[in-house]
């Protein structure tokens, strides 16, 4: 087996996980900025994350012969103050250059409040004047039909962006449909208590198909797993998926997403 995890907060995790992805068949992994579990005090917090995510990261991820690639935003959680949102989205452009980045993300909502809206935008624009993917997160514990509904409408507003160039992130039953009747990429994020289950994912994957969809484990430093997209593969097996429609699944998916972005390198290509 092998696969792209494409959405993995690996600065929380051990490096016993990256052995066990690596032993399991990941050959890229991707890591979108995200809260860190706690509210950072500064636009210099930020720095030095970006910091991390495009160098320190990387070269953890490379021990294991792993490839490592980063998407870069102010989360939905921490942008309710507009000051803060203005000074970090001010220092991504200086990042944008830099090898393993794909694009902005993941942005979206948390709240659905008026100022994760405005930054919304304000990161929508970003991506658009820079030519840069986008990966949206989904409001998970406020209305996940509502939030993904407004998110779907500042992307369309804006006559800039490409639809076939933006993942929609933690879809579930009820909202995975309008993603891709927009036009839009979908992921399912494979959690074993909020989000969705493995068995969940693959009756998305027999009921919608697998056109425009990907599996993730975003895993960060919460309740979490590292192989859940492996995991989720055996399940695809288990109930008689072939083994070229599991590997479109988890690998030709992401890798015909993020190769839209020529940071992306294909698997082969780097070792
Ligand atoms: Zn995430």
């Amino acid at each position: 087996m092998r696969y792209i995890e494409p959405h993995a907060h690996m600065v929380s995790r051990v490096t016993d996980d990256y052995r066990a992805m690596v032993t399991a068949g990941c050959v890229a992994v991707c890591e979108p900025a995200f809260w860190a579990g706690f509210d950072r005090s500064s636009a210099a917090g930020f720095y030095d994350y970006f910091c991390q995510l495009t160098s320190h990261e990387p070269k953890r991820a490379a021990q294991f012969g792993l490839a490592h690639y980063c998407w870069l935003c102010i989360n939905p959680k921490e942008a309710e103050d507009l000051t803060l949102a203005r000074e970090v989205l001010a220092l991504i452009p200086k990042f944008l250059d830099r090898s393993n980045v794909l694009g902005i993300g993941e942005i979206g909502l948390n709240k659905n409040s008026r100022n994760e809206l405005k930054v919304l935008e304000q990161h929508v624009d970003l991506a658009a004047r820079h030519d840069q993917l986008i990966l949206v997160h989904t409001p998970h514990l406020e209305d996940k039909r509502k939030g993904t509904r407004l998110t779907l409408e500042v992307l369309r507003n804006d006559r800039r962006i490409r639809p076939e160039r933006c993942i929609i992130d933690h879809v579930e039953e009820h909202t995975i449909q309008m993603v891709l009747d927009a036009g839009f990429w979908a992921g399912m994020t494979l959690y074993p208590e909020t989000k969705c289950t493995a068995a969940r994912a693959v009756d998305m994957v027999e009921r919608y198909g697998s056109e425009r969809l990907w599996m993730n484990s975003a895993c960060d430093w919460g309740v979490s797993v590292p192989l859940a997209v492996p995991y989720a593969a055996l399940e695809m097996r288990r109930r008689g998926h072939s083994a070229e429609a599991v590997d479109r699944m988890i690998y030709q998916n992401p890798l015909r997403f993020l190769g839209q972005c020529p940071n992306f390198k294909p698997p082969a290509a780097v070792a």
